[in-house]
Parts: C-alpha cells; sequence; structure tokens
C-alpha cells in the first residue's frame, strides 16, 4: 500500500510544479488537446512516451501495447489511428520498438506463453522471413536486436497499408510515418526509417520488410 499511496504523493508535487511553471497550464489544456505526434510504443514500463521525449500532457497522442504492433485487423489500434489522424490531424505518426523487448524475446522462443502466443504470431512469422538475414549475424543478442528493428519497420509498413493512412495521404502529405528504436542501455531513441509519406515510400518500405534487403532505397533513409 505504501508504494501505491506514494503515486498520489509524486502526483501533487508534479501538479504543483507544473502549476509553478506555468499558473495557466491546466485551465488551456483541459479545454483541448493539440498533439502533433501518434506514438505507437510498447508496453514495456522503461519506454514511457512522454518522459523519454521530454513531452507534456497535450503534446503526444499514445497507442501501446505488447511489442508495439500495428496490426490492421486491431480495432483499438485503428481506432486510436483513426482518431489522430481524421480528427486531431497530427503530423507524424512514430512507431518505436526498444531493445530487450520481452514481447520480441517471447516471439524468439518455443510457444508456451498462452494468449500472448496468438498477439505475437506476427513477429514470429517476421522471423521466419528474415531467418537467413537474422542466422547470419554473430550471436543471439545480435539477432535480437535486429528482429527488435525488422518489427518497427513490418509495423510502419502495416501502418502504411491502412484505408485510414492511404486515405489522407490522398488528401495530402499527412501523417509522416516513422520507425524509431529506443536503447533502454543508454536512453536514446534511434531513427530506423523516416519520412513515409506516399505511396512511393510504401513500396519502397515493403521492399524492405520483404525479407529481402539487397536493395534500400536511399530515399527512405534506412539506417543499418
Ligand atoms: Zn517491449
Amino acid at each position: 500500500m505504501q508504494n501505491y499511496l506514494r503515486l498520489f504523493a509524486q502526483n501533487r508535487e508534479w501538479a504543483n510544479a507544473m502549476r509553478a511553471a506555468d499558473a495557466g497550464f491546466f485551465e488551456r489544456r483541459s479545454v483541448t488537446q493539440e498533439p502533433h505526434y501518434l506514438f505507437i510504443g510498447c508496453c514495456d514500463s522503461r519506454v514511457p512516451a512522454e518522459l523519454l521525449t521530454g513531452a507534456h500532457p497535450g503534446e503526444i497522442f499514445v497507442h501501446r501495447n505488447i511489442a508495439n504492433q500495428a496490426d490492421p485487423t486491431d480495432m483499438n489500434m485503428l481506432s486510436a489511428l483513426e482518431y489522430a489522424v481524421e480528427v486531431l490531424d497530427v503530423k507524424h505518426v512514430l512507431v518505436c520498438g526498444h531493445y530487450q523487448c520481452g514481447g520480441v524475446r517471447a516471439a524468439m522462443e518455443p510457444q508456451g506463453h498462452r494468449l500472448v502466443d496468438h498477439w505475437l504470431q506476427v513477429v514470429r512469422d517476421l522471423q521466419m522471413r528474415h531467418e537467413a538475414e537474422l542466422n547470419a549475424l554473430a550471436d543471439d543478442g545480435a539477432r535480437f536486436n535486429r528482429l527488435v528493428e525488422l518489427n518497427v519497420l513490418e509495423q510502419v509498413f502495416q501502418l502504411s497499408r491502412t484505408p485510414i493512412v492511404r486515405h489522407a495521404w490522398k488528401k495530402g502529405k499527412r501523417p509522416i510515418l516513422h520507425g524509431l528504436v529506443y536503447d533502454v542501455h543508454d536512453g536514446l531513441l534511434k531513427e530506423l526509417v523516416s519520412g513515409v509519406d506516399g505511396e512511393e515510400h510504401a513500396r519502397e518500405l515493403r521492399a524492405a520488410v520483404s525479407g529481402d534487403f539487397v536493395h534500400v532505397p536511399p530515399s527512405l533513409h534506412l539506417a543499418p
């Protein structure tokens, strides 16, 4: 109970500090939110979207699930995406994976995690598609890290296929899709892919996630 009550004490401290820095902050935020970003991240407690980007309430619209999936059949994700793109008109959609992701690790292990095995099937399939690339890596740690990165790229590609994003692109250039990975060892974000803002980039990204890494167009800014 002590730990639970501590949350309220810390909450009061935080709210007081926010008010001290900006007396009208909560009053303004109570009226509306105007986030420029949709952040799709993992549930992992070490990857809090606002803390690691220094954002305040109202600046990032967040959807989190195990292993930062953008599953096109997930009504939860689609609802958040639709609201962010069509109502909030966010400029950027960020898929953020992280090293040491327990979800990705579970997908690399034999099944036996019950319900979550279904959820992680996409990551398992991804691992099979990239078997040659992953097996060529030096050790298990390198394979783990690479699968985390491939999973981010795959989810950005999945986002690019959704009718919500495609419809938005037809009307203009929003949203721009980005794939990031967060390093739990040093707290830093790394860009894996950025600037995916139309059909052409979506096609290029498809080549990158198909299992064939022979040609990656420079326009995608795909990091090694
Ligand atoms: Zn994770």
